[in-house]
């Protein structure tokens, strides 16, 4: 039995092999890590207007809770 030949792609970042098949979510990347460096290289402007304000300002329930 023959399996059918797993089309291969080069990481971008890292230049690893990577089989193009749903085993790749990252594909062409051979990682998320890969991917993120990436993205990170166009959405880099972004990150200063995206910092979202989450859970750092939970203070108010913390003095609630010493007492
Ligand atoms: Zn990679």
């Amino acid at each position: 039995m023959s399996s059918p030949k797993p089309t291969v792609v080069k990481c971008p970042q890292c230049k690893q092999e990577v089989v193009w098949n749903e085993q790749s979510p990252y594909r062409p990347f051979c990682s998320k890590k890969c991917q993120m460096i990436d993205f990170g290289e166009w959405a880099d402007e972004e990150k200063a207007i995206a910092g979202a304000p989450d859970m750092s300002d939970s203070d108010g329930w913390t003095e609630d809770y010493n007492s």
